[in-house]
């Protein structure tokens, strides 16, 4: 690929093949979010502040915590190496912005293994995709980039099934091909309980499950044992209710059932936000993916108790670092304790934090690597724009300089 392409930074599928003029790309979230301005202005409660007073206040308050919690994190690699290492000085707690979509992955993941694939794969082997309660809007090039390229192994017949999600929004040519069957979300889980029942030749009692007549069920089955390499994707964030872990679940163990007579793989779609670049850093680093909290006998895994939502919302943090250098939407959580923010220079607050530092984006102001929502790859950012703003990771060390300081 010519090196004038780069990768794009801001969902779960780092497209990189994105030419200097992204608007040509088409992808309306790329064009928004790569607009960005190059300078920023640090302040202090609301008010404009020297990046000095901005790096003062948040260590003072970083220092005199003794339960914070590091979140957000929405950046790249070394950042979240950044972000782990302040954890690790402070004793905080850590999770990610998008924790409980990825904890109902990781629970079901936990709970029994799955068998998942590639993004390479989908495109170059599915012949039978199933996209389970989404249509993935929130990655406005899957169908593109994953669905509609031919196969570089030879002809490939792509067959898509949506189980609920709006038909009206699939690209061409999947919006006039794709068999659509309309199933509540929250009965996804009962529907793959049943097709895995079928699978075993368990009799069927019933006119339908989940509104699915019964008929369409076998007639599902018959595809997915037909298919010779089958996908099953879900977006564990359109599945937010209560016990969506158990349907996730369901979903990966049908996947494991269908591999007695062909193969089928699942495929969690997420990634947004630096999600997954976090989970493959925190994991490397200590063992888990995400919600641990730094203790001196070393790192605890909690994946309920250390969710941030709930630390905030029971009192159990005194500060907040929230960092989030992707999406100027994704301002931090109002909070009963001091609140430190490294974002993007663009984000504006309804509430202001104590500490607002603006940070570079990776892929924009600063090269850097991020994961893809597959896991797989590690993908390089690279400059797009010059900017002096610092990078997260040089913005934790300036905070952490300054704790040192005010320590000696
Ligand atoms: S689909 Fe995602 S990664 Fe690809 S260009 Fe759009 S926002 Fe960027």
């Amino acid at each position: 690929m010519p090196d004038s392409f780069f990768s794009c930074p801001f969902c779960g599928l780092l497209c990189d093949d994105l030419p200097a003029d992204v608007e040509r790309i088409g992808c309306a979230r790329a064009t928004r979010l790569f607009s960005v301005p190059a300078q920023g202005q640090c302040r202090v409660s609301g008010r404009p502040a020297d990046p000095a007073e901005a790096r003062r206040v948040a260590a003072g308050i970083l220092s005199g915590a003794r339960r914070p919690l590091v979140a957000g994190l929405a950046c790249d690699v070394t950042g979240h190496r950044a972000a782990l290492d302040l954890a690790e000085r402070t004793g905080a707690r850590v999770d990610h912005m998008n924790g409980p979509a990825q904890f109902r992955n990781w629970l079901a993941f936990q709970d029994g293994g799955w068998m998942t694939t590639t993004l390479s794969e989908v495109r170059n082997r599915a012949d039978v995709v199933i996209l389970a309660g989404t249509v993935a809007s929130a990655f406005p090039r899957f169908f593109e980039r994953c669905l509609a390229p031919e196969s570089q192994f030879g002809d490939l017949a792509r067959r898509v099934i949506v189980l609920g999600g709006p038909i009206s929004r699939l690209p061409e040519p999947f919006a006039g091909s794709a068999l659509t069957i309309p199933v509540p979300a929250t009965r996804l889980g009962e529907l793959c309980a049943v097709l895995r029942a079928r699978l075993t030749g368990r009799p069927l009692p019933v006119r339908e499950v989940a509104g699915v007549p019964a008929a369409q069920i076998d007639a599902v089955l018959e595809i997915l044992r037909s298919a010779r390499y089958g996908v099953l994707a879900w977006n564990a964030a359109e599945l937010d209710f209560p016990g969506a872990e158990l349907t996730i679940q369901a979903m990966v163990d049908l996947v494991k059932d269908l591999n007695r007579d062909t193969r089928w793989s699942g495929l969690p779609l997420g990634g947004n936000d630096g999600d997954t670049t976090a989970a493959q850093v925190c994991t490397w680093r200590t063992g888990y993916p995400l919600r641990v909290a730094f203790e001196s006998a070393g790192p605890r895994y909690e994946p309920l108790l250390f969710d941030a939502a709930r630390l905030l919302a029971a009192g159990e943090a005194d500060a907040l670092l929230w960092i989030s250098a992707l999406d100027p939407a994704r301002v931090p959580p109002d909070a009963a304790c001091p609140r430190i923010v490294l974002g993007r220079p663009d984000m504006v607050f309804e509430h202001p934090p104590e500490v607002f530092i603006p940070v570079a984006v990776p892929g924009v102001h600063q090269a850097g690597f991020m994961h893809r929502m597959d896991g797989v790859v590690a993908l390089p950012l690279s400059v797009r724009v010059a900017s002096e703003l610092p990078s997260v990771a040089q913005a934790i060390a300036a905070i952490q300089e300054e704790m040192k300081r005010v320590a000696a």
